[in-house]
């Protein structure tokens, strides 16, 4: 917790205005971060997938941290969920990955716009870990403009078959079920759909391991081949899925702003312990002005964007208490934008002085740093790339007449 916020837990519990269950969950957080620094740097070297993750969160209670206690979650609002976020990234952006697409845009999609029945019959095995999430919005001819996706689905009885390709997803090869958007074969608008994995029909097609970092993580290209999918599975209303993707999304940026502020703390903690033990020209190279600049860059730009998330998270909590306000929702929309942008963008920059201050060594794969730099470039492009960000963000001052992305 110490290296969470740099200073005590009772600051943070009363700047913040913390319960004790939140800051017990901010604890099992820390102990869960400590037990994955290890694999994950393991696995990063191997480039390989990190199936500690789940086995580490499971234990430590933390797969159902946004959920409420009445589904078996630990009922945490956005702000604390950040939080925890926050200190996962520390660990890195792999880590991040699988909790932010499980947490925020599997789980809270489901809280926020299931039935009943589908809180009861999906969110208590989310919150153990029994049940993994996905989340299928991307397509090969579809990413940043999802409106013109192309899975479709046909209705069958008292259900729908849905066929199309998924790519690029997160958990894709692990997920228990995803969470598909996909259009009427004959008809408009985007419906989202709970999908089982194990249903017929449902195919791993590749697990993307060609990519520049993120080794830990699962990416996968997904087929679904007249997957079966009950009526009770269709996701919030008809016709009516990019309200459940956007919704989704407003939680996963602020979840992934979040994890790049542990990234910018991590970079904070490696160059502060490598540049004040390395000597060059007679003394340790933190006291040459140049390497305070990157000290200096690094550690404003992690405290500006902790006001950006917190601020962002907040507005998210109160959108919650009151989902039918307009205003709050396009406020937690527009600050979650905000803080997803300028926090992955900072926590790239910070992780690539962080490389420029452990000289040739942070150029070796095997420097903690050195992970980040792979890692934390796709924070740029995923649930919503940066030029995305900067359109959304200037139409949301602008006014939506010069919305210049659709
Ligand atoms: C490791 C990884 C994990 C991912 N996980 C998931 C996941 O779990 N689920 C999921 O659904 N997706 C996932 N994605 C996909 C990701 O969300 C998309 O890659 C992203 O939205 C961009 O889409 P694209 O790759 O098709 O790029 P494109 O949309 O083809 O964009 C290419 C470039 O053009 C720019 N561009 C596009 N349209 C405009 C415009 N109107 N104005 C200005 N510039 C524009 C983009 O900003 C970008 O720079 C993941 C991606 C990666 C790399």
């Amino acid at each position: 917790m110490e290296r969470l916020f740099q200073s005590s837990v009772d600051e943070v519990t009363r700047l913040l205005g913390l319960a004790k269950p939140e800051v017990s969950v901010l604890e099992d957080a820390d102990a869960a971060a400590d037990e994955l620094v290890v694999s994950e740097y393991e696995k990063y070297v191997e480039r390989k997938f990190n199936p500690e993750v789940l086995a580490v969160l499971k234990r430590h209670d933390l797969m159902g941290v946004p959920v409420e206690e009445k589904y078996g979650g630990r009922g945490a609002r956005q702000l604390v969920e950040s939080l925890t976020l926050e200190r996962l990234g520390q660990t890195g952006m792999g880590v991040i990955t699988f909790a932010d697409v499980h947490l925020c845009l599997g789980s809270l999609a489901i809280q926020d716009w299931g039935s009943d029945e589908q809180k009861e019959r999906y969110l208590p095995a989310a919150a153990k870990g029994e049940a993994v999430f996905a989340y299928g919005l991307t397509e090969p001819e579809a990413g940043s403009d999802p409106a013109s996706l192309r899975t479709s689905y046909v209705k069958d009885g008292s259900g729908y078959r849905l066929t199309g390709s998924k790519y690029l997803i997160s958990n894709g090869s692990i997920a228990t079920n995803l969470i598909a958007f996909a259009r009427p074969a004959d008809g408009k608008g985007i419906t989202a759909f709970i999908v089982d994995t194990k249903k017929k029909g449902f195919s791993v097609d590749m697990r993307l391991e060609e990519k520049i970092g993120l080794f830990t993580s699962d990416t996968s290209l997904l087929t679904l081949d007249d997957v079966q999918v009950s009526k009770e599975d269709l996701l919030g209303v008809e016709g009516k899925g990019l309200s459940v993707a956007y919704s989704a999304l407003i939680n996963g940026r602020i979840g992934i702003g979040s994890g790049c502020l542990g990234v910018m703390e991590d970079c904070l903690n490696q160059v502060k312990e490598r540049t004040t033990t390395r000597v060059q020209h007679g003394k340790e190279i933190a006291r040459h002005q140049l390497i305070q600049k990157h000290v200096a860059f690094i550690e404003s730009s992690l405290e500006s964007c902790r006001w950006l998330d917190y601020r962002a998270a907040i507005k998210k909590d109160e959108y919650d208490k009151d989902r039918t306000d307009p205003v709050l929702r396009a406020d937690a929309d527009r600050l979650s934008a905000v803080a997803k942008y300028m926090s992955s963008r900072s926590a790239f920059e910070s992780a690539d002085r962080a490389v420029q201050c452990f000289g040739g060594f942070g150029y070796s794969i095997m420097s903690p740093v050195a992970k980040h730099f792979l890692d934390s470039r796709v924070a740029r492009i995923y649930e919503g790339t940066d030029e995305i960000m900067e359109l959304k963000i200037a139409s949301s001052v602008l006014g939506r007449e010069f919305e210049a992305y659709r």
